[in-house]
């Protein structure tokens, strides 16, 4: 059957990759994006530039909302309500259907929240939209006190980006350091202290009740203490929207179900970014990625299946992320078995490389280094063997090891 028509639910980096990469591919027939927040935007900003004011809510946009226009790419702000399968069919909440060839769900997730006492309070702030950043932006203000619960990425992100607002931040986390199976133990703790040495106070561990009344909110933590906070942001991670696609019927386990194609157990539905997990051929169930380059790469693929096309290949995943003036990145897997060999820079860690049992380079992540980690992915994605000895040598640059 040939494809004419295309609907995504959800306008953000996957939804949006997927309507721009039909379209590069030669996609001529109609392509509609539903999404409660209209023209697409960027998230990794809501915790950095737009949050600090640098950039405004048109900067952030993925693209204008000319091009869209241009690019003959119907965008529909609202919601989707309801998904029919066989039909490719969506229905929003305000009734209206929209039928077409096939469907890519990128919905991507909601907000995890605490699950104690206390912890579905409306008050409790999260980051997922604009809208979220603009309330946690209300409460930056000199002396006011934010409790963030969660230091991996966005919790670390935020608690940097309120310091030069004047706000005191008590940053809580049950781990010390966290982010180690990202990027490793020795950067974990590099990038963990550097949040005491500017005026946030660390509080390592499990939050167990939280209450509001005209003061404040007051966090019971399991030690006794009590925390006493104008504001509490909780960044725990998401859960992935798959509502639409369990109602539906379609496999589901912590993400929408998908192959190598993004294909879901529905011939007519596809899903992409944070709210889909791949599952292999035979059965294997892929970790589910969050990340920005993730969400990319997974509405890229889907462009191409959609249409019949060989699948790109993407190698290894990455990430970054930007807190206290430094640029962290990582790429492939620091969890799993193996040694680490560690890179140093005036006398703190900068790189840290995984190496397999074999021998070969499974992961990296680095400080301030984006061009070793793409030089670290180059290595992993073609399996070189490098020499330990001068993958721990901060003389040699990476590139050469990557030829
Ligand atoms: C504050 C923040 C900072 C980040 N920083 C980084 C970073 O520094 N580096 C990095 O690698 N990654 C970062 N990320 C992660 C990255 O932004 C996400 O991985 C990426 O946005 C995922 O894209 P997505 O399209 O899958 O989902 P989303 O961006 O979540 O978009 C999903 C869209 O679907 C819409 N939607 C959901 N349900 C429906 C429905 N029923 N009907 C219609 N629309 C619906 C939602 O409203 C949303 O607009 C950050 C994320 C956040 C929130």
């Amino acid at each position: 059957m040939s494809l004419n028509s295309v609907t995504i639910v959800g306008g953000g980096l996957s939804g949006f990759t997927v309507a721009k990469e039909l379209r590069a591919r030669g996609f001529t027939g109609t392509l509609t994006i539903i999404d409660p927040a209209g023209v697409p935007y960027d998230r990794p900003p809501l915790s950095k530039d737009y949050l600090l004011g640098h950039r405004t809510a048109e900067e952030i946009q993925l693209s204008v909302a000319q091009w869209f226009h241009d690019q003959q790419i119907q965008i529909v702000t609202g919601t989707a309500a309801a998904l029919r399968p066989d039909d490719a069919a969506v229905v929003l909440n305000d009734g209206t259907e929209i039928v077409s060839d096939k469907v890519v769900l990128a919905t991507g997730g909601t907000a995890r929240r605490l699950p104690i006492p206390g912890g579905d309070l409306e008050s409790i702030l999260e980051l997922r939209t604009r809208e979220d950043a603009d309330r946690l932006r209300e409460v930056l203000r000199p002396g006011a006190r934010l409790a963030i619960v969660g230091a991996g990425l966005i919790g670390a992100e935020v608690a940097s980006s309120a310091l030069p607002f004047g706000t005191e931040v008590v940053l809580i986390d049950p781990v010390d350091p966290p982010l180690v199976p990202a990027v490793g133990h020795e950067l974990a703790r590099r990038l963990h202290d550097m949040h005491p040495e500017r005026g946030i106070r660390l509080v390592t561990g499990v939050p167990l009740s939280i209450t509001a009344d005209g003061a404040g909110h007051n966090l019971v933590m399991d030690s006794g203490e009590t925390i006493s906070a104008d504001a509490i942001l909780v960044g725990i991670g998401i859960v992935p929207q798959t509502a639409l696609a369990e109602a539906a019927d379609l496999d589901a386990d912590n993400g929408v179900l998908v192959d190598e194609g993004q294909r879901t157990s529905h011939p007519n539905v596809y899903a992409v970014g944070d709210s889909a997990r791949i599952r292999l051929a035979d059965g294997t169930l892929l970790r589910r990625a969050e990340h920005w380059e993730h969400a990319m790469n997974t509405g890229a693929t889907a462009a191409a299946a959609l249409l019949g096309h060989e699948l790109p290949r993407h190698g290894a995943g990455w990430f970054w992320s930007d807190r206290h003036g430094v640029h962290l990145e990582g790429v492939g897997s620091m969890t799993g078995e193996g040694t680490t060999i560690v890179r140093e820079k005036d006398g703190q860690p900068s790189v840290v490389f995984r190496l397999d049992p074999d021998g070969y380079l499974a992961g990296c992540a680095a400080v301030d280094g984006g061009l070793t980690v793409r030089a670290a992915r180059r290595i992993i994605d073609r399996r070189i063997l490098v020499d330990p000895e001068q993958l721990a040598d901060p003389g040699i640059d990476l590139k050469k090891l990557a030829r």
